[in-house]
């Protein structure tokens, strides 16, 4: 697999693995903590970053070694690190361009985990959020100062689902010398590939559509490669690193190591040092989930158009935002950079608010009422009384979360079961 650019479909089954010595068609699970060294010099050449190998699990392991080169052609990328979870892919790609005392400006419509992170717990950390309305990429613009360390944003927001405008964001950080962190859990990238239009680092989410089962938890860092960190907004990456013998990242790595600099220093900084790592057997569990992407994503796709265009007309809906819908404020934007569909989250307001939402998701069947997104079952939420109960009805609508909202993540039944379960439930307020 090693020289060839695959098509997607064929690099979702195929990329990263080499067959190995076992001749092992499936990836072999590595079920290990350590790796035996050749001898001395090999040892010192590995903790030196003279030659890459394995050495510690928590580091790296030939399993998710495998994962990591993967999505790391999936996205376009240059190297990829994974992790224990998405919400940890998220922290490690912060604080691996940014200290006490520096800034990252943020879109605001995030992931509830990710709000709360960058609001209340980088903060503490000495680590500020600018949070900016991401609909107008100037916004962006206005809010960088001298101790901004990169803009981060969502391919498609919460939670109404509006379509980022990545390119234009990604102009905007590099006219400020800034790299762009893109989360693209929404999209993966059989629908977007971020680096293309200008993301420098891409976070995922492996527990979503990317694994796409509901069975584990995981994420992981894509270092798209093409960022210069010397322009001078970066000195983690051009002052010697006193966590690691002085290295200064951008300055002193081999030329075969340069270009993916801002993903060594994830592994070999808060990796190895605080410790995230993702089990080998979570990391087989999602290689199986991502040979499947391409086919799991069209059906998502494709339902999730259905039910929200026959939602559109239920007599019982008042809105409903999908961004694949004509009538929706950023389908325009999106139908210009999303070419295999719309994602498979759609989310919609009944009449009634409230009390007839909850009343739905008391009485719908076959959809599982759960925190979770990117099941191949689908999944119902009512954020007002769940995962944002704890916001007063001010604040949920100052985020644009109202109180007849319903979320629902369409999974890939047949489309009429779903939409069956939906009249029957809806029948009954
Ligand atoms: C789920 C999710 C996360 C967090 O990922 P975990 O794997 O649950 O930690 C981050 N961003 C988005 C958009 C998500 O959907």
């Amino acid at each position: 697999m090693s020289h060839r650019i695959y098509r997607f479909e064929t690099a979702a089954l195929h990329a990263g693995q080499t067959i190995d010595t076992t001749q092992s068609r499936g990836v072999p699970v590595y079920r290990t903590t350590s790796y035996v060294f050749k001898n001395t010099q090999h040892a010192a050449n590995l903790f030196a970053l003279k030659e890459l190998g394995n050495i510690y699990t928590r580091i790296q392991n030939p399993t998710t070694d495998i994962l990591e080169r993967r999505v790391s052609h999936l996205e376009c990328g240059a190297a990829s690190v994974a992790l224990s979870s998405g919400t940890a892919a998220i922290f490690y790609a912060i604080i691996t361009l940014a200290e006490a005392g520096d800034n990252i400006v943020s879109a605001n419509n995030l992931y509830g985990g990710t709000y709360t992170q960058f609001e209340a717990i980088l903060p503490k950390l000495g680590i500020t959020a600018i949070f900016v309305d991401p609909k107008d990429p100037k916004n962006f613009h206005k809010a960088i100062n001298a101790k901004t360390r990169a803009l981060y944003v969502e391919t498609i927001g919460n939670p109404v689902l509006d379509y980022t405008d990545i390119k234009g964001v990604a102009e905007i950080a590099h006219n400020n010398g800034l790299p762009l962190i893109v989360d693209g859990t929404f999209t993966t990238p059989y629908l977007l590939r971020t680096v293309e239009l200008g993301a420098d680092i891409v976070v995922n989410s492996l527990t979503k559509w990317l694994g796409g089962h509901g069975s584990a938890i995981g994420g992981i860092i894509t270092d798209a490669g093409g960022f210069d960190w010397k322009g001078g907004n970066h000195p983690l990456f051009t002052e010697p690193d006193a966590n690691y013998h002085g290295l200064r990242w951008a300055v002193d790595l081999p030329g075969s190591l340069a270009h993916m600099a801002f993903a060594l220093r994830v592994r070999t900084v808060p990796l190895r040092n605080l410790g995230a790592a993702i089990s080998p057997d979570n990391s087989w569990i999602f290689l199986q989930g991502i040979e499947t992407l391409p086919v799991r994503m069209a059906r998502h796709c494709e339902n999730a158009l259905k039910i929200a265009e026959h939602l559109n007309t239920h007599p019982k809906v008042v809105w409903v935002r999908y961004p694949g819908l004509k009538s929706d404020p950023t389908h325009a934007l999106a139908a210009r950079y999303l070419k295999n569909g719309f994602g498979g989250m759609v989310v919609f307001g009944v009449k009634g608010g409230y009390d007839a939402a909850i009343r739905i998701i008391d009485s719908i069947r076959l959809f599982s009422h759960l925190a979770n997104v990117g099941d191949a079952k689908s999944l119902i939420l009512h954020p007002a009384s769940t995962s944002h109960s704890q916001l007063t009805e001010a604040q949920q609508r100052s985020g644009g979360l109202t109180p007849d909202l319903i979320r629902l993540s369409i999974g890939i039944e047949h489309p009429d079961d779903l939409i069956e379960a939906l009249d029957e439930a809806m029948a009954k307020v």
